[in-house]
């Protein structure tokens, strides 16, 4: 963070001093909320949590180095008290980020927010300076801690938006207000805590409706949800996708052997062949958006062509593949899953195995409400179409209607085997996967399909 005075913190935070030793000290440290990851001269934000209240930790915080805690009680070692850490947290960063002549970059979306960040950062970390999201530390208390980590060298901030709810991203944008926002897709994650897709839009366009007249967003042309958002901006806007309206576009877009997206990137400035190192045409979007961010920050078709062709994952578990010494291609694309990012990992694989043996091993898409029948039963008839050669259905429910799609679709009897849970997947696999065989692993979150992953990785 940059040095700040424990005074100014606690003006700009509306906090109370107390027990610090002699007037005043300086932060010059981060800000953490893990007393564990303190480091000398930073400063441990307390927070009461389920199992643990970080107050019992201020002590160790401070004997680690902290210069003080903010909390919401007096604990006996040098603090700022406030009412509520998380909102204090928040006005500390929309003063740092306020004092840095950052630019700020902001993007939400269904899918894809973590690995376009990754991209953007990619790019325009070659141009100057850039701190962006680690991981997907998207919310209300994720993302100010990132904009914490700016410094007067910082140039370009890059920040992941998350939405639960109608709201969320206003709060996150009043935090650190972008001049740059950037909106992907709108699709069904989370559809079952917003109830449809057209609040689900409405709540990701509040990025859009954040950004001032000098700033600039940057929309997804292909998506009828995101393309409406440019009536509810002030900033020009840029639009990107595969349409011939979109300023910055794909043509000529093909999946290598390797199941590798590579295409020619046209942008206002010219265009330029790209071929991405990550797999799945949907990265074809998200490179796409990280482009428009790219050149409305002035680097040319050719310059973003090379960065996007040499950009890879920073953020484990997607679609990260792994050669196995005995020929078989594991593909860990457990971090989540929704309906499209299902489809995008489908085809990617489709378009790996060619010519080879290909298992798609699934399990439950979260949250989709009343559309998880339908979404399940569509994934599994799209396995079919996509001739993968073998589904394996993880978990309860929702793998019987993954496995009922491929019945209804293709008759598929063996083709689809329903297991109940990793380990018996784990099992299954071990025993049935040849040289050659491509495999495919992936579900949401809470299904904890990595352990696939790892077991075949792993333990061969
Ligand atoms: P989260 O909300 O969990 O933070 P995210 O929006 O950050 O997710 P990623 O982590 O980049 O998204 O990707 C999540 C999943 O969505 C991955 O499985 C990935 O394969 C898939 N995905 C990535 N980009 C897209 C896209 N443009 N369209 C559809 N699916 C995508
Ligand atoms: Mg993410």
């Amino acid at each position: 963070m940059i040095a700040l005075s424990l005074a100014e913190i606690a003006s700009v935070v509306g906090g109370q001093p107390y027990d610090i030793p002699d007037g005043d000290r300086q932060v010059t440290g981060s800000v953490v909320i893990d007393s564990r990851k303190v480091e000398p001269g930073g400063l441990f934000a307390a927070f009461v949590g389920e199992q643990v209240d970080g107050h019992d930790y201020a002590e160790r915080a401070i004997e680690s180095g902290a210069a003080a805690v903010l909390a919401t009680r007096p604990v006996g070692v040098p603090a700022i008290v406030v009412d509520d850490v998380e909102k204090a947290l928040g006005a500390l960063a929309r003063a740092v980020v306020a004092r840095l002549g950052t630019t700020l970059v902001a993007l939400t979306g269904s899918a894809g927010k973590t690995s376009t960040k990754d991209l953007i950062a990619q790019l325009l970390q070659r141009r100057a300076p850039t701190v962006w999201t680690p991981g997907s530390l998207n919310n209300e208390i994720g993302l100010p801690l990132t904009a914490l980590t700016a410094t007067e060298e910082t140039r370009h901030l890059v920040l992941e938006m998350g939405a639960r709810g109608i709201g969320h991203i206003r709060y996150l944008t009043g935090l650190t207000p972008p001049k740059i926002g950037v909106v992907l897709n709108v699709g069904s994650a989370h559809i079952g805590e917003f109830g449809g897709r057209e609040q689900i839009a409405q709540a990701k366009g509040e990025l859009v409706e954040a950004l001032p007249e000098d700033g600039t967003a940057i929309l997804n042309a292909d998506d009828p949800l995101v393309r409406a958002m440019a009536s509810r901006t002030k900033a020009p806007v840029l639009f990107f996708g595969e349409s011939e309206e979109a300023d910055v576009r794909a043509e000529n877009v093909r999946l290598t052997d390797q199941g590798q997206p590579s295409f020619t990137l046209r942008t206002p400035s010219g265009c330029s062949d790209v071929t991405l190192r990550l797999y799945g045409e949907h990265h074809v979007s998200n490179a796409l958006a990280a482009a428009a961010v790219a050149h409305r920050l002035g680097m040319s078709a050719e310059e973003i062509a090379v960065a996007l062709s040499e950009a890879g994952n920073l953020s484990r578990w997607r679609m990260e593949v792994t050669e196995r010494p005995d020929g078989v291609t594991v593909v860990n694309d457990a971090y989540n899953a929704n309906p499209e990012s299902m489809r995008a990992a489908l085809r990617a694989l489709a378009a790996m195995g060619r010519g080879r043996r290909t298992w798609a091993v699934l399990g439950q898409m979260a949250e989709l409400g009343d559309e998880a029948l339908a979404e399940h039963d569509a994934v599994g008839r799209l396995a079919v179409r996509l001739n993968v050669s073998k589904l394996v259905a993880v978990g309860g429910r929702e793998a019987s209607w993954l496995q009922l799609g491929a019945y209804n679709e293709g008759s598929w009897g063996e083709e689809s085997v329903h297991v109940s849970d990793a380990q018996a997947a784990v099992d299954l696999l071990r025993s049935e996967l040849r040289p050659g065989d491509v495999v495919l692993v992936k579900a949401s979150r809470s299904v904890g399909l990595e352990k696939v992953a790892f077991a075949l990785i792993e333990g061969e």
